[in-house]
């Protein structure tokens, strides 16, 4: 096992992964900007090294200086968390060029799957289904494109290979406005990821978003964890997630995990990752792959009592799963609501300070959060301040234990989205049975 690894992260993921070497005996080295000196994991690293300028180019997405901060405080490892650098192929490369273990995949695998093209060929290749779509990137023939296009149907979507974030995608719903489509695309693509492939897929109505997890070691090992379900989203950002997914088709849910763990087996996936489906009318669909540790992976390890993140760290230090499959269990239903600092109606940040802060609690309650009294939320990054997560029996009382948590919930001086979870918790509609990726933006009346 490592004895020292540098946290490449802030926040609560940051303080997630501190936990986890806690947990394992490793000493820790925090890095952060100027702004981030008082974050709560720092306060309680081992070892602390300020890496640069609030800006996020110049401190956590500052490859020399992460390396450095490695080399000064020999540490062996640098979890990256998610966001960030933690699907960057160059920087694991960098990482491991350096003598350095990166807490994830390798870079080849981190850069095959950040190619959508090339990512679905080799899902296909494992048997993970996938939207029926142009089987590879479109050429110059108009012609040939828009008779791809035909057999596919009308909706269809086009995206860039390279997109990722919700960015590079774009719906058609007639043949006249296909090419030109294809070429604006092309042109976003070009200057937001410097790579112009696109292809196309079948737009798909209203299917609901639900992504399986994985674990890897390098003896061979692969195991899942289920399935989430993320179809509560804004803008396609993840709002609340929940573990299981709800009312899956049995028959498509093992031959989908089991595929899951083929392609793993296939690509030589070491890690934590997240295959992520849209599902509709009992079947999946594979969209893309996620290479690390994601927002939502506390609900699967309410419901199934595994450490995802003390697993990750082990099978990057070269130690078998401390798991089998036959280990592996479903118990009850977890939910996980992201509280961010923001204005619940308008959605604009609340950067600023917390006067007062009290955390939820009671039984299968869990909060992920970096939060505490007089700590400023700074207008720099991400506005992700605490997830609650709560487990119970069976969804209803896991939905119930939300309500409960979020009314106690108490952050003062800075505004939250809190209002807008309770609004989805107590959603007759959302109580009642899954929705699709479309509800939420609909039950807000947005666009
Ligand atoms: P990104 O890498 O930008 O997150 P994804 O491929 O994961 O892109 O897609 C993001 C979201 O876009 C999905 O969660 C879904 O809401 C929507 N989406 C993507 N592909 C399709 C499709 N074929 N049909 C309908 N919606 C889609």
């Amino acid at each position: 096992m490592f004895e020292k690894l540098v946290i490449a992260n802030r926040g609560e993921i940051a303080l997630r992964i501190l936990r986890a070497c806690r947990q394992l005996g490793i000493k820790t080295v925090a890095v952060h900007s100027v702004c981030d000196r008082d974050l709560k994991h720092v306060r309680l690293a081992d070892e602390t090294v300020c890496i640069g300028p609030n800006p996020s180019n110049q401190s956590y997405l500052n490859i020399p200086a992460l390396i450095s901060a490695a080399e000064i405080t020999d540490a062996q490892a640098i979890h990256p968390g998610y966001g960030f650098l933690a699907e960057n192929a160059d920087f694991a490369e960098r990482v491991e060029q350096s003598g350095f273990t990166f807490i994830g995949p390798s870079a080849a695998v981190i850069r095959l799957m950040g190619n959508k093209v090339a990512a679905i060929e080799a899902m296909k290749k494992a048997g993970v289904p996938t939207v029926p779509g142009s089987d590879g990137p479109l050429g110059d023939d108009g012609e040939a494109t828009v008779a791809i296009a035909r057999r596919i149907g009308f909706p269809v979507i086009v995206k860039a290979a390279a997109g990722g974030g919700g960015r590079g995608m774009r719906v058609v719903h007639t043949e006249a406005a296909l090419l030109n489509a294809i070429q604006v695309t092309k042109g976003e693509a070009k200057a937001a990821f410097g790579d112009d492939t696109v292809y196309l897929e079948k737009f798909l109505e209203r299917p609901r978003h639900v992504e399986v997890q994985v674990l890897a070691d390098t003896l061979g090992h692969a195991v899942h964890l289920y399935d989430r379900d993320c179809s509560m989203q804004r803008r396609h950002q993840k709002v609340l997630e929940e573990a299981p997914a709800p009312n899956i088709d049995p028959i498509a849910r093992d031959a989908v995990l089991e595929s899951c763990v083929t392609a793993c087996k296939n690509l030589g996936y070491v890690g934590a990752g997240t295959f992520e489906f849209l599902y509709e009318d009992g079947q999946f669909y594979f969209i893309e792959m996620n290479t690390r540790v994601q927002v939502e992976h506390p609900v699967t390890e309410m419901v199934t009592g595994v450490d995802i993140v003390c697993e990750q760290i082990r099978v990057a230090a070269g130690l078998p799963l401390s798991i089998t499959q036959a280990d592996i269990a479903i118990t009850g239903h977890a939910i996980e609501c992201r509280i961010n600092a923001e204005n619940p109606t308008t959605f604009l940040p609340s950067p600023g300070t917390v006067s007062r802060y009290h955390a939820p609690g009671g039984p299968g309650v869990r909060v992920d959060s970096h939060l505490y009294s007089g700590y400023t939320v700074p207008p720099h990054y991400d506005s992700l301040i605490a997830k609650v997560i709560t487990h119970a029996d069976t969804r209803r009382d896991a939905l119930k234990r939300m309500e409960i948590a979020l009314s106690e919930t108490l952050i003062d001086g800075i505004e939250t989205n809190i209002p807008l979870q309770n609004r989805i918790v107590t959603d007759d509609a959302f109580v009642e049975g899954p929705m699709s990726i479309h509800y939420l933006e609909k039950k807000l009346g947005v666009q």
